[in-house]
């Protein structure tokens, strides 16, 4: 009986598996042909400044439209792209797309606002990166300064030397750094000296249930504390409520981004939100 139980297992399985590689398949070949087609786009999402409390910077963030399935997170696909490096040129959609977008905001009366765009790893190893970016900069006018890339810890501990030299490049050119998802990696904090960095993200985890779990609260501060040492700016992510807005003001951070200020949103969607906040002359 057994026996047979694990024959079905066995014969499931391995159509589960011809499904999943099928379907793999489907996704990757629709993938290849996204970007001429054009089912891409970005949604943006504010960062503000605890001091002022103002709109200081929006971050992009891909989304994919498929004709079929709808709207795709970027955790439904970046992965696949990553590996088939089907990334590269998506990403360097990204930026340039990114930028334009920065400089048409500008264009239209807002104040100059930083623009944050993610980096995945096969992206920051690639020797286009450099190119790519002075190539966007170039073609959108828009200053150096106000761009920001997003890496991970574990994008820079995996070749050390090499994302010192790539980050020390970017930083040459006047673009900031900022490290992504800070807390979730394993890399020793005193390694982070050896990076050109000018920003740390606190990832949205620990802030999630801050008000309820003394280790994130203490996981936190400390990371406020370390960036402060460090000389960095400081962001906290993935804020959810006023409580949370009040005891980050309290710890000192920086810089908020979270659904409880502006969820992400389609640029026509988010230039929306953007005027209203800058009418009402909003702060946090
Ligand atoms: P991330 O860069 O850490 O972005 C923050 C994620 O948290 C976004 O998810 C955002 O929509 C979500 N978020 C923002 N505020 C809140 C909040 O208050 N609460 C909660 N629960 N979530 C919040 P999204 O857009 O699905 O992106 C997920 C990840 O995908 C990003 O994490 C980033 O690592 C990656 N990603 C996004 N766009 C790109 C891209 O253009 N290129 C690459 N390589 N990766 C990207
Ligand atoms: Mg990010
Ligand atoms: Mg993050
Ligand atoms: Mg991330």
């Amino acid at each position: 009986h057994a026996k047979e139980e694990g024959k079905n297992n066995a014969q499931y399985y391995s159509e589960q598996l011809k499904t999943d590689s099928l379907e793999r398949l489907a996704l990757e070949s629709s993938l290849r042909k996204a970007l001429e087609r054009q089912e891409f786009l970005l949604y943006y999402q504010s960062k503000l400044d605890m001091a002022t409390g103002r709109v200081i910077g929006m971050e992009a963030l891909l989304r994919w439209q498929h004709p079929e399935l709808g709207l795709i997170l970027p955790k439904q696909f970046i992965p696949l792209a990553e590996e088939n490096g089907l990334i590269v040129p998506i990403g360097r959609w990204v930026i340039y797309t990114a930028c334009r977008q920065n400089v048409a905001w500008q264009k239209a009366g807002f104040p100059a606002l930083s623009m944050a765009v993610n980096l995945s790893a096969r992206q920051f190893l690639d020797d286009g990166l450099l190119r790519d970016i002075k190539g966007a900069l170039q073609a959108s006018g828009m200053a150096p300064e106000l761009l920001e890339v997003e890496i991970t810890e574990s994008m820079i501990m995996q070749d050390m030397p090499k994302a010192v030299r790539v980050l020390q490049e970017l930083r040459d050119i006047g673009v900031r750094i900022a490290i992504d998802d800070f807390g979730t990696g394993y890399s020793s904090l005193s390694k982070l000296q050896a990076f050109p960095l000018d920003t740390i993200k606190i990832d949205g985890s620990f802030i999630h249930d801050l008000l309820d779990n003394a280790g994130d609260r203490s996981l936190t501060e400390a990371i406020i504390d370390l960036g402060k040492n460090l000389g960095l700016t400081v962001v906290a992510e993935g804020v959810e409520s006023a409580a949370h807005v009040e005891y980050l003001r309290r710890h000192a951070c920086d810089q908020i981004q979270g659904f409880y200020m502006h969820e992400p949103q389609p640029a026509d969607e988010a230039v929306l939100s953007l005027a209203k906040w800058f009418d009402n002359e909003s702060t946090i």
